[in-house]
């Protein structure tokens, strides 16, 4: 910053206030101008601060002329005694700025143009003159003529002192005219000493400007350089303060890391011991190893002992399986080959309304399930005889069949009964399931059932399938290996019909194989199958073809027998065994007589077919039980084609189904007659199949 240089003053200069260091000036000194002094005067000197160098006031010198010092001051001294004529310089002034007075008293000098306030003493005036007492009278000429004296007495007393104050004026004035030509030539010395000095000073006053600006430049530069050390202090502070941080930072760092190290340390120690813990289980669990190796080939060795006693085992399983079939057989043939289930279907919707849901003309009397009542239940209509015959006990018939299903039976309750046979199928066996009974008896529902995914509804037919492959599947393990081959058909008005086949194709059931065994359909579609779900597949389209048949004749489902077959031929690879059955399910034509009178055209022709062939299943069943030469099988389509697995090596079940409405009193009466026959007959031991 640039500092405003103060005018230069002869104070400053004079004065000792100049304390710039390494200044040249020297310091002041007081010096006298004057020639001789007196102690009085000392303090008036004035003050030279450079004794050797004339100190000269920055303005010009005052002209020194006589008449402005002398007539200035001569008031001061006047008391002083006249004669006491010496002149002095009283005093140097000291240097000053224009315009300032010298100052010369020259003592006991009055001044020429104003007289001195007092007159010097003289002699005495006349005190009446004087006094200007009071005035003669003008008859005192006497008194006046004294007092003239007396003035003029006065007068010359001052006249003489006149005189001699004139003559020590004289003096003085020749004394001051000397004194003068004296400081004459002083003022003109003083006058070139001033002007030397005037130069001096002004040399000493350029000097002293250029020391200033020197100075004031020296000043700024050091300003400059006091900012620049401030700026550079400040920054070096604020360096001072980030290495701070960066140091404390790093402090902190270090003791992290020295932390860090410490824990490093620690888990490698940690590490080291868990090394150390792990080369000993090492090295314990080689020794473990090598006893582990003795132990596996000891334990191999009892591995391959257990393996010969498992096929050990495995054999005589196999062996225990034959003995079981063996068994199995002998109690199906001792059971007798023909058996009879009747089934009473429960009341339905609306039939319960008239019976208050009570079957009145049926009784199940025994605990075991096999006994029949059925009674005539007496009406308006019933005539004298009737009654009669009721009372003495002749309107009730008592049945005992294999087994009586009371209409609450379930699905899967009566499947218990049937799945022996199932298996026997399995074990090589022909197997014939009827179901007998007339329409809206129940046939097919007990066959076919619900939805093959209701396990409370699904019928005889999806429950066989699956247990004939949950049993090969068990069977797998002894060996046995099974082909199962489905087909369904159905027989109308003595017609075999593909179920599983949209075509209209010709069948014909031819006898194969020696004397006869198989029996085949031709152009039938016969499906291999491995799983359930695509015999569940197939059901399904026979339903569905059998429906697109109904529509085309009215209520021929229940005017033709339906068939399916599951051929299962199983093998053992391991006892070199082989087996074959055929496990058929038939939902027969309804059983109700139809009148022969009043009906005509289809209608008799199917009746007639249907009682055909009914009969003549029952004619086949009699036949066989009485063990005739002559069994009539091919007298009908069912019976030709059911050849091999009626009689001979095959087992019959038969269900009667029935209805309970009363009714179908009568139907229910002769479908139980019917399956009484069929009950009775032996159709004699049954013969496993075996090539
Ligand atoms: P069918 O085949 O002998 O003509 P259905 O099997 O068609 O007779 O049965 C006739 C009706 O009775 C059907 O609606 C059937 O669902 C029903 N039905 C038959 N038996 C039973 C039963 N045990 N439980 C429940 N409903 C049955
Ligand atoms: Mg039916």
């Amino acid at each position: 910053m640039e500092t405003q240089r103060k005018p230069l003053s002869t104070k400053n200069i004079g004065g000792s206030k100049l304390p710039m260091p390494g200044s040249r000036l020297k310091p002041p000194q007081s010096v006298s101008v004057k020639r001789s002094r007196s102690s009085e005067e000392d303090s008036a000197i004035v003050s030279n601060p450079n004794p050797g160098k004339k100190f000269r006031s920055e303005a010009p010198p005052a002209k020194m002329s006589r008449s402005v010092s002398v007539s200035s001051l001569n008031s001061t001294r006047s008391t002083r005694p006249a004669n006491n004529a010496m002149v002095k310089t009283q005093r140097r002034p000291p240097p000053r700025p224009a315009g300032a007075n010298l100052s010369v008293t020259i003592s006991g000098m009055p001044s020429k143009s104003a007289p001195p306030k007092k007159p010097p003493p003289g002699p005495a005036v006349p005190k009446a003159a004087a006094a200007g007492g009071k005035k003669r009278a003008a008859w005192d000429l006497k008194g006046r003529l004294q007092d003239m004296e007396q003035v003029l007495q006065h007068r010359d007393q001052v006249s003489s002192t006149l005189q001699v104050q004139l003559e020590s004026y004289n003096n003085r004035i020749n004394m001051l005219e000397s004194q003068n030509t004296q400081l004459s030539g002083t003022v003109a010395e003083k006058e070139q000493l001033s002007t030397e000095v005037y130069k001096e000073n002004q040399e000493v006053i350029r000097k002293l400007r250029a020391t200033q600006d020197e100075l004031d430049d020296m000043k700024r530069k050091f300003q400059r350089e006091i900012e620049d050390l401030n700026f550079s202090k400040s920054s070096l502070q604020r360096q001072k303060e980030n290495l701070e941080g960066e140091v404390s930072a790093y402090q902190k760092e270090v003791s992290g890391l020295k932390s860090s190290i410490a824990e490093v340390s620690s888990a490698q120690a940690k590490i080291g011991a868990e090394l150390e813990a792990t080369k000993l289980g090492l090295s314990q669990s080689e020794a473990r190893g090598r006893d582990k190796d003795t132990e596996i080939s000891r334990l191999n060795s009892v591995v391959a002992e257990l393996e010969r006693v498992i096929e050990e085992q495995n054999r005589q399983k196999r062996e225990h399986e034959t003995e079981r079939r063996k068994l199995h057989n002998l109690v199906q043939e001792l059971k007798g080959n023909i058996r009879v289930f009747c089934r009473v279907r429960p009341l339905l919707g609306d039939e319960t309304i008239a019976s208050d849901g009570v079957i009145h003309h049926m009784n199940f009397p025994d605990l075991d399930g096999r006994v029949m009542e059925l009674e005539k239940l007496g009406d308006a209509s019933l005539n004298e005889s009737s009654l009669a015959a009721s009372r003495r006990g002749q309107n009730k018939y008592d049945f005992t069949f294999d087994k009586v299903f009371q209409p609450e039976t379930t699905q899967s309750e009566v499947f218990e009964e049937i799945a022996q046979l199932v298996q026997s199928a399995l074990d090589g066996y022909n197997v014939c399931i009827f179901a007998y009974g007339q329409t809206g008896s129940g046939k097919t529902y007990t066959m076919e059932g619900g939805s093959v995914d209701d396990d409370l509804t699904m019928g005889m037919i999806p429950r066989a399938v699956q247990q004939v492959f949950s049993t090969a599947r068990d069977l797998e393990e002894k060996g046995w290996q099974y082909q199962l081959d489905a087909s369904m058909l159905e027989i109308y008005n003595e017609t075999i019909r593909d179920l599983l086949s949209e075509e209209d194709m010709k069948h014909e059931i031819k006898m194969t194989g020696n004397g006869s065994t198989e029996t085949i359909v031709s152009n039938l579609t016969v499906i291999s199958v491995q799983t359930e779900s695509q015999i569940h597949k197939l059901l399904k389209k026979a339903t569905h073809n059998r429906a697109v048949a109904e529509t085309r004749c009215n209520e021929r489902s229940s005017r033709s027998h339906s068939v399916f077959q599951l051929k299962l031929r199983g093998s053992n690879e391991l006892t070199g065994e082989n087996c074959s059955g055929i496990l058929s399910l038939v939902d027969l034509a309804g059983s109700e007589r139809v009148k022969d009178s009043g009906s005509e055209g289809q209608r008799l022709k199917e009746a007639l077919a249907i009682n055909k062939s009914l009969s003549n299943l029952g004619n086949v069943i009699m036949a066989l039980g009485n063990k005739d030469n002559h069994v009539p099988y091919r007298n009908s389509k069912l019976t030709y084609l059911l050849q091999n697995s009626l009689g001979g090596n095959s087992k019959t079940l038969m269900f009667v189904n029935v209805s309970p409405k009363e009714e179908c009193f009568q139907e229910t009466l002769n479908s139980l007659r019917f399956a009484t026959k069929v009950n009775q007959c032996n159709i004699g031991t049954a013969q496993k199949k075996a090539k």
